[in-house]
């Protein structure tokens, strides 16, 4: 069977070859999934390939020899090869001044500068080739829409030209449309290649060979437009810029007290406006699949700004999906929004139009993380194909990478434009990701102030609210989350500053809407925090939970908050007044709470990490031969380094759990040494190695950065920088405002169904169960509920940290894609 044809090749050392290209629509994180696919490929034995300019170029495929250089790279043995720079990609593509292709234009690689690319589009890339590729936006290789790859005839050629140059697997990465086009090319190949032995231009032995296309879809696209996945690669990069522009724009607005409407990209999807308005606080938001529930959508946003303007708000914030309309399908604009709220609101309003400035920029920490690790998995899937299998498309669901049938993720894309189509918005609704839904809801009750959501009295509840340990991003966001879902059920939100310490001196307040309406944007603690433990007086403190009639507890912070929450309900069997309902939620730039994936702050502080390691990665480079190595924070757990080496390209990473010894640090000397030694004179880039700063009592910082200066001799220099308390990171990053939205709307919901149970009982008959007292975590693609004594049993109480972690393999994978040449199995 074709299963076996790889085997039965006439040249047995032939290796398989594998192809990537990017297309459609640019995003950040292209250049990130490039690097992964063609690193990976090679690491695992394969020849890695890229196709220029998207499908256009598998189209035209290969019309000019190969270079005399590149030929006699071909004859290195297949370790040198891997590693060796092709010099016509770095020159002409890897800086972005390959030759573009233009609309109609017949081969665009007349001009000198194309020279050694000319007409070639599928071509072997080496190791060297991708360095430095995942700090920058857009995609290298080029992207196009091809009108000819809509065709049978430029399918035919496509099919043709991969069989031609001996690609095994193709790696698309791309949009809906993308995939869309990926997924015919898999349905069509058993005919295109019929077709292609029927008229000779492919032999009975290539025939069999190539009898099945393996072909794995990941998604890039700045939209977020592709179902069956949460996020796709570009997401969140384009929020970042979008919400930087609305904090921006906020500032300004409150001064004059003007409106503004700001338009987002998205033609049919809402994903980047909805998110943007949950994590910027907008005011209304359009979004095509939900549109306004009345008509004429005038007046419904006319009231809901009214109302805000009414509490005394001095700004307004509209967010307009490019695709938005109302209920029949007509456009809704930004220049129509504007019109109303001047004309009968009478307010000064403005639009801003973000456009192109979205997809372009940096890569956040995330648009690194997740293509690296779903471009290593779309190589694992190429080499697990087979036959019988369908198609992946590599997607992700909380914290799980996943493999989704490309045809049923492109089917349930093209059903949700169609719902929208047919006006069955609430089809449309159904068929996103719940987590979609549960923004819309999330969003209309932080946003709307409509009274329509009040508890009758007596199931209206006192909701205390907490900070405790260290500052991290998205906790202002939690409480403002908080406080405004406690305003519109009629509960009251009491907010402790300065935590247990504050409580027992009656710091309490109660919050209103306006008070909390800058939070999202807000770094640090609003609340004000610290690590005092209730056990410094549990009489006291029961004393005030009756004083101030709490009727449920809601505590954000790290590992204290976790602890504080054991002590509390360890406690309840002598203080009944902690039989209330109470819920953690995790927020640590440490990430050490047990069980949970992800903690908020994690990714203010990924990114806070990534913008350092660029900036001295940067100047590391300058003075070439240079190894920085990077003291991160992050206490006894070692998820900053290990996830923060992924995103930042980091060659080696010391963790806490895995220690430091001398055998390592041997390994990693003699490493180097070999990495530098691959590099051409004079062309070494800077390397970086992330520490824990509690990696090893011995084995400092300095101690390893003055090893590797005495070993390097020569072939390279070190030095050391220590990040501190930068990690913390300033303003939160748009997902960890999103996040903290959703999970505490999530622990509100808890708090409120655990306490409206209690309140059938007289207080003193109020019995907490265990499961009442709970941290929300996050777990691969779930998000769960762990009552508090069952917590205890992961966590290692002494370090402060969970006793297993998740990205242990993290490491691993960072220093395969670093090159670490003893972890590179070639054959
Ligand atoms: P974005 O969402 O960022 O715009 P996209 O991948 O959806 O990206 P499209 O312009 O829709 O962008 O598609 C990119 C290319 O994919 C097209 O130019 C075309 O070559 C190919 N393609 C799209 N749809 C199909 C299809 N139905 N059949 C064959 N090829 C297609």
């Amino acid at each position: 069977s074709s299963h076996h044809a790889f085997t039965n090749t006439p040249e047995p050392e032939r290796r398989m070859r594998i192809a990537v290209l990017t297309s459609g629509g640019d995003s950040a994180g292209m250049n990130a999934a490039v690097r992964a696919v063609v690193k990976a490929g090679i690491s695992k034995g394969c020849e890695s390939y890229v196709v220029r300019e998207g499908y256009e170029g598998l189209v035209r495929g290969n019309t000019a020899p190969l270079t005399p250089r590149r030929v006699a790279q071909r004859h290195l043995p297949p370790e040198r090869l891997a590693r060796f720079s092709n010099e016509a990609l770095v020159k002409n593509l890897s800086f972005g001044e390959g030759p573009a292709l233009k609309e109609g234009a017949g081969d665009a690689d007349d001009d000198e500068e194309g020279g050694t690319l000319k007409g070639r589009y599928i071509v072997q890339v080496g190791w060297d080739d991708v360095r430095g590729w995942m700090g920058e936006g857009g995609t290298f290789i080029g992207s196009a829409r091809s009108a000819t790859f809509r065709t049978p005839e430029g399918r035919l050629k496509a099919a043709h030209n991969l069989i031609k140059e001996g690609i095994d697997g193709l790696v698309v990465c791309g949009g809906d449309g993308s995939l869309t086009g990926a997924d015919r090319l898999r349905s069509e190949w058993p005919e295109l290649v019929q077709q292609l032995l029927a008229s000779g231009e492919i032999n009975e032995h290539q025939a069999a060979l190539y009898s099945h296309l393996k072909i794995v879809g990941l998604v890039g696209s700045i939209d977020n437009d592709m179902a069956l996945t949460d996020l796709t690669i570009g997401a969140p990069t384009a929020l970042q810029r979008i919400c930087e522009a609305i904090d921006n724009i906020n500032s300004t607005a409150a001064s004059h007290s003007r409106a503004f409407v700001v338009e987002v990209m998205g033609r049919h999807c809402g994903w980047l406006a909805l998110m943007a308005g949950v994590s910027a606080g907008a005011d209304y938001v359009f979004i095509p699949e939900q549109p306004p529930k009345s008509e004429p959508w005038e007046e419904e946003m006319c009231e809901v700004i009214k109302r805000h303007r009414e509490v005394g708000k001095r700004k307004t914030i509209v967010i307009v999906a490019e695709g938005a309309h109302d209920r029949d399908l007509n456009p809704i604009k930004a220049e129509k929004v504007k019109e109303v709220l001047s004309n009968v609101l009478k307010l000064d309003t403005r639009v801003t139009t973000l456009g192109h400035t979205q997809r372009g920029g940096r890569p956040v920490a995330m648009d690194r993380i997740l293509p690296t690790l779903q471009g290593i998995d779309a190589v694992n899937a190429l080499l697990e194909a087979t036959p019988s299998q369908p198609s992946y498309m590599i997607g992700i669901r909380e914290n799980k990478i996943l493999r989704i049938p490309l045809v049923d993720a492109v089917q349930q894309t093209q059903a949700v434009a169609a719902a929208i189509e047919a006006r069955d918005f609430a089809k449309a609704m159904g068929l996103r990701d719940p987590e979609f839904d549960q923004f819309v809801h999330a969003f209309n009750m932080t946003s709307t102030l409509d009274k329509g959501n009040r508890l009758p009295k007596e199931k209206r509840l006192r909701v205390a609210i907490l900070h405790m340990g260290a500052p991290a991003g998205g906790m202002n966001a939690a409480t403002r989350t908080a406080v405004r879902y406690c305003l519109s059920k009629g509960h009251k939100p009491l907010c402790i500053n300065n935590g247990f310490k504050g409580l027992l001196d009656d710091n309490v307040v109660e919050l209103s809407w306006l008070k909390v309406d800058n939070w999202t944007a807000r770094g640090g603690s609003e609340l004000g925090t610290n690590r005092t433990l209730p056990d410094i007086d549990l009489g006291g403190l029961a004393t005030k939970f009756q004083q101030h009639q709490f009727d449920a507890l809601f505590m954000i912070g790290g590992f204290e908050a976790f602890s504080a929450l054991l002590i509390l309900e360890r406690a309840r069997k002598d203080y009944p007044a902690f039989n209330l309902p109470m819920v953690h939620l995790p927020a640590t730039i440490s990430n050490n709470v047990p069980l949970t994936d992800f903690s908020l702050g994690c990714d203010t502080s990924l990114n806070a990490l990534v913008d350092a390691c660029d900036a001295i990665r940067q100047s590391a480079s300058a003075s070439r031969n240079r190894v920085f190595v990077v003291e991160t924070q992050g206490g006894q757990c070692g998820y900053i380094a290990a996830v923060g080496a992924l995103a930042t390209g980091a060659v080696l990473v010391y963790t806490p759990e895995q220690g430091i010894n001398l055998d390592t640090l041997r390994a990693d000397v003699r490493f180097l040494k070999a990495r530098f030694m691959l590099d051409e004179k004079g062309k070494s880039e800077g390397r970086l190695i992330l520490r824990n700063e509690k990696s090893s009592d011995v084995y400092s910082t300095e101690l390893i950065t003055n090893i590797l200066k005495e070993e390097g001799g020569d072939l390279f220099d070190s030095r050391s920088a220590s990040l501190g308390h930068t990690l913390q990171g300033g303003i939160p990053s748009p997902i960890d405002r999103a996040r903290a939205v959703r999970l505490t709307m999530m622990c509100m919901e808890f708090l409120e169904r655990h306490a409206h149970e209690q309140l059938q009982y007289p207080p003193h008959r109020r019995r907490g169960t265990r499961d009442t007292a709970a941290v929300i975590t996050i777990q691969g693609s779930m998000i769960k509920f762990v009552p508090v004594d069952e917590m205890v049993q992961h966590a290692d109480m002494k370090k402060r940290r969970g006793k297993h972690t998740w990205w242990e393999g993290m490491k691993d994978l960072a220093e395969l894609l670093g090159g670490r040449t003893d972890l590179v199995a070639h054959k």
